[in-house]
């Protein structure tokens, strides 16, 4: 199937062919012909697959087809920031010359901007759910004219907590619309689908990049030296663009700063991180200013760089499918990638689950120059350090203690004892 094969404008066959779109994914062709019939969608795909197009030609399709308004007519949820603005790039890019207004509404930034922008009018929505209710409470917004809603992600939406912000927004949209509801998993968001879609048509979508075109390896390593086993890593010069998940934020913050202590050009991106350090650090990224991103599950959804050269697993996902979510980071237009994973020994009933759902194992390396057998250096938990403390404490003041006692002692005995009155002898008459 072509591009042109899609009963859409020919201002978008020209904007497509300007992004260097040259011919439709799978998820693309299997979309966008059912969803400008006006069918509803339930779509399994992940990042990668090229769903965000998916769901936006036909969306500005029938946005150009049906008369103006002052008011919204498709609404876009996302879960996060990053992904809202990658959608909003790609919808800005996609309705170039065409007489369609996009805007963006996530939280972390001023709201004033977006509330002007709201308030002059826009035909698309691209928003996160707790700054959507936000202006929705002022009165900023109106889902009257909505026409199309597209749920982006909708699992992570599910993970992350966004249910009753969903079903809030969903209870304010016009009964009569067109509904987009894609997700990397279908599963979990069976029950979401039948609230907020009506019949829809299926479409299930393999990443385009299959994991062949990654290599993936496993490392086993004690935690303490998985550090070192990084920076081994980065020896290779091919590691020029590396993506580093971290399984917290405070774990990522550390990584970041030994890396530039060790004089590697790293950047974090974490819940933590206001937008505009994240934008940042995502663009320095990008344009490979800075060598390493390292970045948690959450923050990395939606993150989408050309050219990582590895991925690498710090600490192996909490999920079996979040692995196949972050190893598909790599290898992308159709480069061969490598995924990297470190394995302490608690992890190994994750590795398990993982080659289930891979359906194979995986190779374990171990790497030169890693003296494996370095004893671990625990860093004492501050209970251990105030016992340690106090019992520190408690020994010099005994040897204090002690130390004047036997002071005292010698000096007793030095003295000539003076005798005492009642000691001395009578004397004899
Ligand atoms: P997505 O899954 O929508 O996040 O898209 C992943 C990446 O694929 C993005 O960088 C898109 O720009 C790119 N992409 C989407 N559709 C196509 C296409 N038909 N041809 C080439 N690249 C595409």
């Amino acid at each position: 199937m072509q591009f042109i094969d899609f009963n859409i404008d020919p201002r978008m066959q020209d904007n497509l062919r300007a992004m260097g779109f040259e011919h439709p994914t799978p998820i693309q062709s299997a979309t966008v012909p059912q969803a400008l019939t006006g069918r509803d969608i339930l779509g399994s795909a992940e990042t990668g697959t090229g769903k965000t197009a998916a769901f936006l030609l036909p969306l500005l399709q029938k946005l150009l087809d049906t008369p103006a308004s002052r008011h919204p007519r498709a609404l876009v949820l996302v879960p996060t920031r990053e992904l809202a603005l990658q959608v909003s790039e790609q919808a800005t890019q996609l309705s170039k010359s065409l007489p369609l207004r996009v805007t963006t509404v996530y939280g972390g930034v001023g709201i004033s901007p977006q509330t002007q922008a709201l308030k002059r009018g826009v035909d698309v929505v691209i928003a996160t759910p707790g700054r959507l209710l936000d202006h929705v409470g002022r009165g900023n917004i109106k889902f009257s004219d909505v026409q199309v809603f597209v749920l982006d992600e909708a699992d992570r939406m599910l993970d992350i907590g966004f249910l009753p912000d969903i079903r809030r927004v969903v209870r304010l949209l016009p009964k009569e619309r067109q509904t987009m509801l894609f997700s990397a998993t279908l599963k979990p968001i069976v029950s979401l689908s039948r609230e907020v879609t009506r019949d829809p048509v299926r479409v299930e979508v393999e990443k385009t990049v299959t994991p062949d075109a990654i290599e993936q390896v496993l490392f086993p390593v004690p935690e303490h030296l998985k550090f070192q086993l990084l920076i081994q890593l980065l020896k290779d010069e091919t590691a020029d663009s590396v993506l580093i998940f971290s399984r917290t934020k405070r774990r990522a913050d550390r990584i970041v700063h030994k890396l530039k202590r060790e004089k590697v050009s790293a950047a974090v991106i974490h819940g933590d991180r206001s937008q505009g350090q994240r934008v940042r650090a995502l663009e320095s990224f990008r344009a490979g200013k800075t060598r390493v991103l390292v970045a948690t599950d959450i923050a990395a959804r939606g993150i989408d760089v050309e050219g990582i050269s590895h991925v690498i697993n710090y600490d192996v996902p909490q999920q079996a499918e979040d692995y196949v979510h972050r190893i598909g980071r790599t290898g992308r237009a159709e480069a061969v990638g490598n995924a990297f994973t470190f394995v302490a020994p608690d992890d190994e009933r994750m590795i398990h689950r993982i080659e289930y759902v891979l359906g194979h194992k995986l190779p374990r390396r171990q790497v030169d120059g890693i003296d494996y057998s370095v004893p671990v250096v625990r860093r004492p938990s501050p209970e251990e350090i105030r016992k340690y403390v106090e019992a520190n404490r408690r020994k010099k003041e005994a040897a204090a203690a002690e130390a004047v006692a036997t002071v005292t002692k010698k000096r007793r005995r030095r003295r000539p004892r003076r005798r005492s009155k009642s000691a001395a002898p009578a004397k004899s008459n």
